[in-house]
């Protein structure tokens, strides 16, 4: 039996050797949630001059307490002046007048909002420090640093310093192609009516938002039989993928499509110590006649979705957030299986589990916000012992 890490590694490395993602350079406005392909310099210093932090008036910091003369007047958008001594009234934002080097907020001299004109006086009340309330140019960062690294995802506040830099496009990576296909003779698709004996196909759309939410383009096909033909005809009919993903048909009953279909082109079938998601396939196939990675989940859903956790998402989007959090109340595993529950954090800072640990509980999944880790050599643990969770709330 494989373990846990084993698999892991298995499938980046096989995922890794195969997907070799282009470049792509698109527009910050359609840039959200995609991937750096290369490290982004500011070309600018940000912030670009040195500006006042302040509506207030710019000084020298040697200027000592008592009245001083307002000898100019600048406002956000204004070109760089001169200080020509005294105080200049200065807004937030605005350029520091060359030779002052702080300001002292308005509501320290007067009333805020209320500026005397300029030749009118105010009243410093205590000399101020050297660089109070200015922002100084490059203080966020010098121009030429690297703002971003490589494999960084872009988020708002990613996204927003790319614009401040002036950059309104980013080199992105391609975003991974990924054939999702679930199997099964009892599936039947959602908004059709069930007849007897018959499931709605779960996985093909957890599975398909799992992969966009992880940055890949899901392109999902049902096969709604457990004829290895018809599998084999869902593939010939695929255009060029990076990934083929399949859930279902893997395990030791009597008709196993996927893997009586893709043993004998190579992919490898056998068992990970982890519960749900114990069998699991992979390998390469030819798909539009290019050697593509193939991963082959079990079909329950919680097994699916628990096994795109553990396997794919790390090499698509990296790992989710970890905490180690204590258990509301005592929990039995199988002791030599990596076993996976759900559950959710109270306000009291615990971990409570959500169902039993059965892989049909997908509703139980769905009231969830956190992925329980229970490891090999774990058979029981108390309320209060420490467990590690992985947030899913995303
Ligand atoms: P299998 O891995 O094909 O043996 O399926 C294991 C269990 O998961 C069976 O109870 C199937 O009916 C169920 N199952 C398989 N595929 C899906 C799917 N796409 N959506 C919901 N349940 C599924
Ligand atoms: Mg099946």
């Amino acid at each position: 039996m494989t373990t846990v890490a084993e698999h892991r590694a298995a499938v980046r490395g096989l995922v890794e050797s195969h997907w070799h993602p282009a470049t792509e350079v698109v527009p910050l406005g359609a840039a959200l949630g995609r991937v750096l392909a290369e490290d982004a310099r500011t070309p600018i210093d940000l912030p670009p001059f040195d500006n006042s932090q302040m509506d207030g008036y710019a000084v020298r910091s040697d200027a000592a307490a008592g009245p001083l003369r307002v000898t100019g007047h600048v406002a956000a958008g204004d070109p760089i002046t001169s200080f020509a001594g005294g105080a200049v009234a200065i807004m937030t934002g605005a350029p520091m007048p060359v030779g002052a080097d702080a300001v002292v907020p308005v509501e320290a001299v007067g009333t805020p909002g209320d500026f005397a004109a300029v030749g009118e006086t105010i009243e410093l009340r205590q000399p101020v420090e050297r660089g109070t309330f200015v922002r100084a140019r490059g203080s966020d960062l010098p121009g030429g640093s690297v703002l971003l690294e490589a494999g960084a995802t872009l988020g708002p506040a990613q996204l927003g310093a790319l614009a401040a830099s002036g950059l309104s496009t980013a080199p992105v990576r391609a975003r991974p192609r990924v054939l999702i296909v679930s199997t099964g003779a009892e599936l039947a698709e959602p908004g059709e009516p069930l007849r007897t004996g018959a499931i709605y196909d779960a996985n093909a759309v957890s599975l398909s938002a799992a992969i966009t939410l992880a940055g890949g383009i899901a392109l999902a096909t049902g096969v709604y039989s457990d004829e290895p033909g018809h599998l084999r005809l869902a593939l010939e009919a695929a255009g060029p993928v990076d990934l083929v993903v399949t859930s279902g048909g893997v395990s030791a009953g009597a008709h196993e499509v996927v893997r009586d279909t893709l043993e004998p082109l190579g992919v490898r079938f056998g068992s990970v110590a982890l519960q749900p998601g114990g069998p699991q396939g992979l390998g390469a196939i030819t798909v539009a006649g290019a050697a593509t990675p193939v991963l082959c989940f079990p079909g329950n859903p919680v097994s699916s979705l628990v096994s795109f956790e553990l396997f794919l998402r790390p090499v698509l989007r990296g790992d989710r957030p970890m905490l180690r959090v204590p258990l509301a109340a005592s929990v039995d595993s199988p002791g030599t299986k990596h076993q996976v529950r759900r559950g959710r954090l109270t306000d009291a800072g615990t971990v409570e589990l959500v169902g039993g640990p059965g892989s049909h509980l997908l509703a139980a999944y769905a009231r969830s916000d956190v992925l329980v880790h229970l490891p090999v050599g774990l058979s029981r643990a108390e309320a209060g012992e420490t467990v590690e969770v992985w947030r899913i709330d995303e």
